[in-house]
């Protein structure tokens, strides 16, 4: 039940920061019914043969929510917590994230209900191959170009990327992003979007004049978001002095080893329990006294519940939907600053973006050449929205949806369908 909340509440948040955007633009009734909306949504219930002989019965889910700024683009969940309000709202999410950043893709996402930590790679790749077959008729490289998201890999994408590719006889690499560089992965992918939280953090804590010499962060989630931002920022000077994951998280003020935690994660499958540092929870870790806190695990882990007991300065927000509306009132108030998710974490569909350039052209480009392009879009997008944020006297998560609702919008009028 505890789950059905929280997904609906991701939609319901969804929603009202739509709205919140839609009334300082003044837009019509029409629009704001077409826009509130998904497109498409395809369930799927589909059988898995397990290793001990028994077949099971899967649902997952591909949702395109907008496509009038090109086809849709959206990673693939593999979570127990995945429902189809979740995945809707996370396609919402997709939409206004390319459209802020200005590249030329729709909104969408998938997923499926399974906790993949406890099957085998045998399973995992039949499911995996089961669901791209049942989801085939939606996604390709002109349609939908899934990629990785929480619980699922670059191997994955590989599964997903072969299955389409034999259904169509022929390699088709442009249909998935985030896979390996063997099979037309781009250079720079896997750490894309905690490259992109970390020049936005980089760049807010500049034009917050933050004093501090050495700045202090804690990362909440120490996946391929969370753990690459953390190493990111620390090779940018921050002091990374917390981390967590599902099962705890370790503090140490005077900053992490993060090779060393990295070593003592492989072996303990998780970052608890780390000798150099005390173990924290979760929850404890939100309200440490730093200067940067990084969500980058799941939705609805700042909320009404907690938002002000959060001593942070900045919030870049590298997991999707992490902060609530109301938590957003309450920490504006207190002066927190955020960079919201569609901002954030941006870089992993820009990077995505540039690897199916890439296969498309059957032209691949350096790791540098990425990396400087990455940051030309991020950042420019980031002062488009400060910008935005400054001149209508808007927060920051506010600024970026007006900013990406009003291109969408546009692309929607220009095609002719008239609000
Ligand atoms: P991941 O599966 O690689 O890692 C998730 C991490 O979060 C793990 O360390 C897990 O243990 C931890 N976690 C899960 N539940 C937690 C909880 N309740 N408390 C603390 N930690 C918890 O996933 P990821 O790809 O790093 O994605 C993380 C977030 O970033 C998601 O919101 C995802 O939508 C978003 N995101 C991912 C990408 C990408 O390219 N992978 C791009 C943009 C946004």
């Amino acid at each position: 039940m505890a789950v059905e909340l929280g997904s609906t509440s991701a939609l319901a948040s969804a929603w009202r920061r739509f709205d919140a955007a839609a009334d300082v633009l003044g837009l019509s009734d029409n629009t704001r019914r077409l826009l509130r909306e998904v497109k498409r949504e395809l369930t799927v219930h589909f059988p898995v043969h397990h290793d001990d002989g028994t077949v099971r019965l899967y649902t997952g889910f591909r949702v395109q929510h907008n496509i009038n700024r090109g086809p849709a683009k959206g990673g693939i969940r593999y979570s127990p917590d995945v429902t189809l309000d979740l995945v809707k709202a996370l396609a919402m999410l997709m939409t206004w994230k390319c459209a802020v950043v200005g590249i030329p893709y729709g909104g969408a996402k998938g997923g499926v209900i399974v906790d993949p930590g406890i099957l085998s790679l045998h399973e995992l790749e039949h499911l995996t191959r089961r669901f791209a077959t049942e989801i085939a008729l939606l996604i390709g490289p002109e349609k939908d170009i899934p990629a990785p998201d929480l619980g699922t890999t670059p191997q994955i994408m590989a599964w997903i990327m072969d299955t389409v590719s034999m259904h169509a006889g022929h390699s088709v690499t442009a249909s998935v992003t985030g896979k390996p560089t063997d099979v037309g992965g781009s250079e720079g992918r896997q750490e894309a979007a905690g490259r992109g939280v970390t020049y936005l953090t980089l760049e807010a804590l500049k034009y917050l004049h933050v004093g501090e010499e050495t700045p202090t962060v804690a990362v909440q989630g120490f996946g391929k978001v969370g753990a690459s931002t953390a190493r990111l920022l620390h090779e940018a000077g921050l002091r990374v002095v917390a981390v967590c994951d599902s099962r705890g998280g370790v503090y140490n003020p005077k900053g992490l080893d993060l090779a060393a935690l990295e070593e003592h994660r492989q072996v303990r499958a998780g970052v608890s329990g780390f000798k150099k540092a005390d173990d924290i929870t979760g929850d404890e870790l939100l309200e440490l006294p730093v200067t940067v806190l990084v969500p980058a695990a799941i939705e609805q882990q700042i909320t009404s519940r907690n938002a002000d007991r959060v001593r942070a300065r900045l919030i870049t927000e590298a997991a999707n939907a992490a902060v609530s509306p109301d938590a957003d009132a309450i920490l504006h108030e207190n002066g927190v600053f955020i960079v919201p998710d569609i901002l954030a974490n941006a870089g992993g569909v820009i990077v995505s973006y540039f690897e199916w350039v890439q296969d498309l052209q059957a032209f691949f480009w350096e790791e540098e050449e990425i990396n400087t392009k990455l940051h030309h879009v991020i950042t420019r997008a980031f002062y488009e929205v400060l910008h935005a944020s400054v001149n209508k006297r808007i927060d920051m998560r506010n600024a970026a949806y007006v900013l990406a609702v009003q291109r969408v919008a546009n692309a929607t009028t220009v095609r002719g369908i008239y609000p």
